[in-house]
């Protein structure tokens, strides 16, 4: 039977609190309370996401009973604020989560958790009636967001943006494409960038608007699902906008302050993205190290060959660091440090490039066996792609990362 997040969570925020507070350090022991959260993750993800992700797989079939029953006991949306009604966790509880359940499988944690890209931008910059209609119908019922940036012509560039709005009376009418979006199919409401300023010479920090956008209105038509390499029981999908009517009452924080917004969402974001690779890279090194243990080669089981023993080292470290840098990256979000945004990105990127090679190396140690679907690592490497890709591709995270260190030095050097 397993528990409710909300019965535990109401002791947790305030030691959490007080505990990450600057002055208290850095820790990584876990309260008792977080041990629950994790636990109840944990059984949630060997219980109900495990035994179903071969079957959302192998059909892209959108996982909507577990989603709905993550929903029942509290395990989506826990960062809602309080004041609307939430649970109001900091980053690092929610990461606790996120590990956890993408241990079971990743594309079903993204259709868990990928609403949270959509909602972060209205938690952070949303007024009070937004948030009380648009993440408070969330926790109602199992509805889902979506975050609606890329587009067909840009991605990592996120200034080349074409999707535009202009403003008619009280309200904007939207006109664009979008791209790769995920629950482009299945969310209930659209967090939507577009440009508002057509002359070209606007800087982005003033020349883009962010919306929210509910998913009935008309001239919205989300396109086909995407087959996509791994993460298959997500739903990825191009969304197109044609003369769709947006209330001025559905802007977010004031015309020209969406790039601001979309970007600041990332340091929200990225350290759960990190989370989830480090979830799938313990996944892998569970299984390669069960498997070198049962598979017997010149009369040995394979983990008695010094190289594959040393293929399961190589994953263990990688495994710890990658948590070590998304607690890292929490601790700094949690305390609004200045290097927030740069620990974020070292998580991401770190993350997601070691379980590309943790789940590389797992398929080398079931041999194979490891290129085949009826053993499960195949997956996961094909799940792990995806990590180096969203929320800012490993190279757009080194330029980030580069950028504060570079400036940081010639602040020294003035
Ligand atoms: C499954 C999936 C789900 C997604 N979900 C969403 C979503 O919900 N919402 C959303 O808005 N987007 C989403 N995306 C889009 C994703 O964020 C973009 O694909 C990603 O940011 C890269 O953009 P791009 O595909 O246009 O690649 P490009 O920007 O064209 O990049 C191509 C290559 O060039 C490299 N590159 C580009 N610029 C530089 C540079 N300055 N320096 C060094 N290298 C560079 C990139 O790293 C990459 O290797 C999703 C994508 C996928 C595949």
């Amino acid at each position: 039977m397993l528990r409710n997040l909300k019965k535990i969570v109401p002791q947790v925020t305030e030691q959490w609190r007080a505990y990450s507070t600057p002055a208290s350090g850095f820790s990584l022991k876990l309260t008792n309370e977080q041990r629950d959260i994790q636990e109840l993750a944990r059984k949630f993800a060997r219980e109900e996401i495990a035994p179903a992700a071969a079957h959302h797989d192998r059909t892209g079939e959108f996982p909507w009973d577990i989603v709905k029953k993550a929903h029942s006991i509290g395990l989506m949306n826990g960062h809602i604020p309080q004041d609307v009604g939430g649970m109001g966790l900091n980053a690092f509880d929610s990461c606790l989560v996120t590990e956890e359940l993408a241990w079971g499988c990743t594309g079903i944690l993204l259709a868990i958790e990928g609403t949270c890209l959509g909602q972060t931008p209205v938690v952070l910059a949303g007024n009070a009636e937004q948030k009380k209609k648009y993440l408070g119908r969330l926790l109602e019922e199992p509805l889902l967001a979506a975050y609606c940036v890329t587009e067909p012509g840009t991605g990592s560039d996120v200034s080349g943006i074409k999707t535009k709005a202009e403003k008619k009376g009280d309200e904007y009418i939207i006109n664009g494409q979008k791209m790769w979006i995920t629950n482009g199919g299945v969310a209930n409401w659209y967090f939507v960038l577009a440009r508002t300023n057509p002359d070209p010479k606007s800087p982005a920090s003033k020349a883009f608007t962010a919306f929210i956008v509910d998913r009935d209105t008309p001239g919205i038509t989300p396109g086909r699902k995407e087959i996509n390499m791994g993460q298959r029981a997500s739903d990825t999908r191009g969304v197109t906008f044609e003369d769709v009517r947006v209330p001025k009452e559905n802007v977010l924080m004031g015309e020209g302050a969406g790039f601001k917004i979309a970007m600041l969402t990332f340091d929200k974001t990225r350290p759960p993205v990190a989370a989830g690779a480090v979830g799938l890279a313990q996944r892998a090194m569970d299984e390669a190290t069960k498997y070198a243990l049962e598979r017997k080669t010149f009369g040995v089981p394979i983990a008695h060959h010094q190289a594959v023993a040393f293929m399961l080292a190589e994953m263990a470290m990688g495994v710890e660091l990658g948590r070590l840098s998304w607690q890292k990256a929490c601790f700094e979000v949690d305390n609004k440090t200045p290097k927030k945004s740069m620990f974020a990105s070292i998580a991401k990127c770190f993350a997601s490039d070691m379980a590309n090679k943790v789940a590389s190396d797992a398929v080398q140690v079931f041999g194979g066996n490891g290129f085949n679907s009826e053993y499960p690592v195949e997956k996961l490497m094909r799940d792990a792609k995806i990590y180096q890709i969203y929320e800012g591709t490993s190279q757009i995270q080194r330029l980030v990362i580069s950028r504060e260190l570079i400036e940081a030095a010639k602040k020294g050097l003035q």
